[in-house]
């Protein structure tokens, strides 16, 4: 195995918990509109409420008009009563103040039908409003809560680039371009484990004899799977440090996985 290989190993694994904590930040903003567009429906309600009100305050005011209308109609026939001449103009007088005094009571009632609704109409508003400081309380904690966490992701984030810099300090340069390039190509990911004779990151067969000097302490190369063409190493113990007795190794090894 290369000796910067397991320093690539290292990257490889802080650099999946960084795209992990990044993708989880980005996330964060939208979480946040999520939870504050429970707001927007909210809001409507009140409203919707309120209008709804307003238009039964509106119809309310226009019958007490039309009743007092009515009201001042039939005094003032009554008051003409005293004054007519004929018979005939004191029936039509008389019939004047039935038709407003009916009219009087017509718009009493509705009246009283518009004051019941406008009642309701406030018990929706005061709902509505009641409702929305609820889930404003609740959007709050949730907003809290989502930052609270951002902050504590953004710690990690701050601690796993630090560490980040440290592990890619001992690596040569050509490695982490190398690297870099194929992390790019696979979606963050450079290094594949071969274990068991495969490729972890294709399932293919990585041939016996790479997997041998994947395993030699002293080999300086540096293997890609030839299928998917990522960095190969291997976690598997390095058997014996002195190369001489390599080869009689490899047999054994070779036995075994067959
Ligand atoms: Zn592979």
């Amino acid at each position: 195995m290369h000796p910067a290989i397991p320093h690539l190993v290292e990257l490889q694994r802080v650099d999946h918990q960084i795209a992990v904590l990044r993708s989880a930040l980005e996330g964060f903003p939208k979480r946040i509109r999520e939870a504050e567009s429970k707001l927007g429906s909210a809001r409507a309600d009140v409203a919707s409420a309120k209008e709804a009100h307003a238009h039964v305050v509106a119809e309310r005011k226009k019958f007490e008009f039309d009743g007092q209308q009515w009201k001042d109609r039939a005094r003032k026939y009554r008051d003409q009563s005293g004054a007519v001449k004929t018979n005939e103009a004191y029936k039509a007088l008389q019939h004047e103040i039935a038709n407003a005094e009916a009219e009087v009571a017509k718009a009493d009632d509705r009246q009283l039908e518009v004051m019941m609704a406008a009642e309701e109409a406030e018990r929706r508003v005061n709902i509505a409003e009641s409702r929305l400081k609820e889930i404003e309380q609740a959007v709050a904690g949730e907003r809290n809560e989502i930052q609270a966490q951002g902050t504590e992701k953004k710690k990690q984030l701050e601690a796993a680039t630090a560490e980040r810099e440290k592990i890619i300090a001992p690596v040569p340069e050509d490695l982490r371009e190398l690297y870099a390039r194929i992390a790019k190509r696979h979606n963050g990911t450079a290094m594949a484990e071969a274990r068991d004779g495969q490729c972890r990151g294709c399932g293919m067969r990585v041939l016996p004899h790479i997997l041998q000097v994947l395993r030699t302490e002293t080999n300086e190369e540096v293997y890609r799977c030839e299928s998917c063409g990522l960095i190969l190493y291997t976690l598997e113990p390095i058997p014996i440090a002195n190369p001489a007795v390599g080869s009689a190794n490899t047999s054994s090894t070779a036995s075994t996985n067959s």
